[in-house]
């Protein structure tokens, strides 16, 4: 049985996850306005995966009985300087997600909710990836400059980045 504050909580993380999604799509749409299609469709790409995590959140409160409600949500940043700048902010949100994904399994664990503690297991290692990819395409952009040709050719190598839907 999952108390009412874990549920709570759960709930606002589905919540959060689309809010993430929207993050995302709004990078894209910065991205696709400076007429770079690869990093806007990383972006798109990374929004389609917040959505499955939303989901996957979902379908376990559903599983558990517990009645999901959605709320509304804030208006994401927009307006980005660079592509750079975009990445930077998308790295400090995942950061936040890391934060309230922990806190989320302090709760479980408190209340010794072990199913709970498995389910969430599977975002913690989710964060470690997702903090390490940021980290690692930031280091690189900080490296070249936005004009030449390696900053073209990883918009070109981002073009190629699909997303394939894990079971839930
Ligand atoms: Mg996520």
């Amino acid at each position: 049985m999952i108390n009412e504050t874990l549920s709570k909580a759960l709930n606002d993380q589905l919540n959060y996850e689309l809010f993430s999604a929207h993050v995302y799509l709004a990078i894209a749409a910065y991205c696709s306005g400076e007429s770079l299609d690869g990093f806007a469709n990383f972006f798109t790409v990374q929004a389609e995966e917040e959505k499955f995590h939303a989901m996957k959140i979902y379908k376990y409160l559903n599983d558990r009985g517990i009645r999901v409600t959605l709320a509304g949500m804030d208006t994401p940043n927009n307006e980005y300087s660079s592509v750079l700048d975009a990445y930077e902010h998308a790295y400090e949100h995942e950061k936040e997600v890391t934060r309230r994904i922990y806190h989320l399994s302090d709760l479980a664990m408190n209340d010794r909710e072990h199913a709970t503690i498995q389910f969430l297991k599977w975002f913690i290692d989710e964060q470690v990836e997702e903090e390490s990819m940021f980290d690692t395409i930031i280091n690189k952009l900080k490296r070249i400059d936005k004009d030449s040709n390696a900053f073209f050719m990883m918009d070109s190598e981002f073009a190629a980045r699909t997303f394939t839907p894990p079971a839930l």
